[in-house]
């Protein structure tokens, strides 16, 4: 199932897709949680109704009503850094031994097709690419084998970055979590449509211009490693993100360096997910 945040002029709901429409969790059951982190909270005892809706016609096409972040606030976002060879060799660093953890504010997340901001601030704005797991029920201490069952659903995100900001201080969390810099969608595809989430193709474009291109099987840490590894540390709870990583390709490491301009178009796409497009906007007075 393609499960999506959507809004029009009756507000903001949650929906499951069908053919090329949504169908409207609120009119199918009026039982049913209103927003993503409900929905996935509540999941063993809403999926089976989900599910019959997605058999369902449509209520509104897709292109009628506007998609948000499919989880537009999540308690946490949390983002490994230098997770893909080709990146770390690019970075000029070796392969961490350990997992390198930040993390995005919530208040950074955009729609999958809304603007992406030029800050003020900087003019070395970057993309990356990237597979962006989404919890389910959640929990602490969630070993490697079960860490499979912890997943709700995947995204395709971009864990867009000011690099100066990154790098001015030891600190990452400032230069990541510029507003509108955590865009991700359009849809949540359940774990079971997804399967083994290890082999999928990863692509960035910049106005159409392949920048990035590899596949999740090149993780450093894969998925499931993440997930033991964070829920070590802290509760993993229904609706957090996790960006896994990007691949080789960012803006930073060619020569000279690529920024996003202003009116830059992004697109990252993941197989068997779909795609998410961007487009870089002067931050606003
Ligand atoms: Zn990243």
């Amino acid at each position: 199932m393609k499960l999506v945040t959507f809004s029009d002029a009756r507000g903001q709901r949650v929906g499951v897709i069908s053919g090329e429409g949504v169908v409207d969790l609120s009119r199918a059951d009026s039982d049913l949680p209103r927003d993503m982190i409900g929905l996935i909270a509540e999941w063993p005892r809403v999926r089976a109704v989900v599910e019959r809706a997605a058999s369902r016609a449509a209520d509104a096409p897709l292109k009628s009503v506007k998609l948000r972040a499919p989880v537009p606030r999540p308690r946490k976002i949390m983002a490994i850094g230098l997770n893909y060879a080709d990146h770390v060799a690019e970075s000029g660093m070796k392969t961490p031994e350990q997992q390198i953890w930040f993390s995005k504010m919530p208040s950074a997340v955009t729609g999958p097709y809304d603007p992406i901001q030029l800050p003020k601030v900087s003019t070395a704005l970057d993309y990356e690419v990237e597979l962006v797991a989404v919890v389910g029920q959640g929990g602490r201490h969630i070993g490697k084998a079960n860490a499979e069952d912890a997943v709700f659903g995947y995204c395709a995100g971009n864990d867009v970055t000011v690099r100066d900001w990154q790098f001015k201080t030891p600190q990452w969390v400032l230069g990541k979590s510029f507003d509108t810099h955590a865009p991700f969608g359009p849809w949540i595809v359940t774990t079971d449509e997804i399967g083994d989430p290890h082999t999928l193709g990863v692509r960035c474009f910049v106005n159409g211009e392949k920048r990035q291109d590899s596949n999740t099987k090149h993780l450093v840490f894969n998925v499931f490693d993440q997930i033991e590894e964070l829920s070590k540390a802290m509760t993993l709870e229904p609706g957090d993100a996790i960006f896994t990583g990007t691949p080789g390709g960012v803006g930073a490491a060619m020569k000279p360096p690529a920024w996003l301009k202003a009116g830059d178009e992004v697109r990252c796409e993941i197989d068997r997910i779909g795609e998410i497009v961007n487009v870089v906007a002067p931050e606003g007075n």
